[in-house]
């Protein structure tokens, strides 16, 4: 078994994780895994790097298929015995003026930004190692998705004590609520990558919670962030932050030093702790 400390970021074959892979083959000290659900995509983007002096290792990964995260995960775990840094990025957004049914874009939006992305937590978190950190790559839309459910949700959302099954419960009454055209009058906003992102963020504060009951002395430290607007497919060519700026906070979560005890279980843009 390998002692060298390992990093895994999901989705990294193209925009931001492949700009964090970027930056963590040059800033951490061990092996750091592209991966990506189509091992095609993956190869290519490896070999982009590689032309650039680095030297990221692959590993297939689809956040939606479970067999797929439990073959990273039993990988990981002969291989390394465990995980030193995991950085949830992999999402999706449907474009503003896409046309599929609304109930449609949140059973899909959901699925990945938010299940998929918990499914990779409950494989991969009982893998970290003392001093690890994870990162799950959320939105600034999570905050203004928050300020526009109802009073209730909100006070849900922002609960000290929430559960993960209580989360999951709202998340899935999101999708159904959609599937009868009553989520507005349920008290949500009309944002399924809002409503998901919510679920990242809420997810985050929650995971890094049952850190501090169960492996308290572990000293991990998880939180959730926004990599600000990046030049990607999804936000397009307007947007302000290039890939490489859009890395730098979520690089800078994974890698906070080891004598760091914060920032944990928060919401973080531009370096910079947010209130949620
Ligand atoms: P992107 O260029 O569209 O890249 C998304 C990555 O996620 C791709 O590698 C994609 O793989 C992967 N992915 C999607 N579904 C997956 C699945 N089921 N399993 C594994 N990988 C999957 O988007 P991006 O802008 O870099 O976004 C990265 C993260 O930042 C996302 O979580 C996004 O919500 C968040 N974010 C972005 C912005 C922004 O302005 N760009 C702002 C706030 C937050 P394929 O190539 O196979 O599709």
């Amino acid at each position: 078994m390998s002692s060298v400390p390992v990093a895994v970021v999901t989705g990294s074959n193209k925009g931001i994780g492949l700009a964090i892979v970027r930056a963590l083959c040059k800033q951490f000290p061990g092996d750091v895994y592209l991966t990506s659900r189509d091992p095609g995509r993956g190869q290519a983007a490896v070999a982009q790097l590689q032309q650039e002096g680095l030297q990221p290792l692959f590993h297939q990964l689809d956040i939606d298929d479970l067999q797929s995260i439990r073959a990273l995960r039993d990988f990981l775990k002969e291989k390394y015995g465990g995980l030193n840094v995991l950085v949830n990025n992999a999402g999706i957004a449907f474009k503003v003026h896409d046309t599929t049914p609304f109930a449609v874009q949140a059973e899909v939006t959901l699925k990945t930004n938010f299940f998929g992305t918990r499914n990779v937590c409950t494989e991969l978190l009982p893998l970290m190692k003392p001093y690890g950190r994870v990162v799950n790559v959320s939105s600034m839309v999570s905050s203004s998705a928050l300020g526009g459910c109802s009073q209730e949700l909100q006070q849900k959302f922002r609960s000290d004590t929430i559960t993960e099954e209580e989360l999951v419960q709202l998340m899935t009454k999101f999708v159904e609520d959609t599937k009868k055209s009553v989520h507005e009058k349920e008290g949500w906003p009309n944002t399924a990558y809002g409503v998901s992102k919510i679920g990242v963020t809420v997810l985050s504060r929650i995971q890094a919670r049952l850190l501090n009951e169960q492996r308290k002395g572990e000293h991990i430290l998880l939180n959730a962030c926004c990599p600000g607007w990046v030049r990607t497919d999804m936000a397009g060519p307007k947007a302000t932050k290039s890939p490489d700026e859009g890395a730098e906070t979520p690089v800078y979560l994974a890698l906070l030093p080891s004598d760091a005890d914060a920032p944990h279980g928060q919401f973080v843009s531009n370096k910079t702790v947010r209130p949620w």
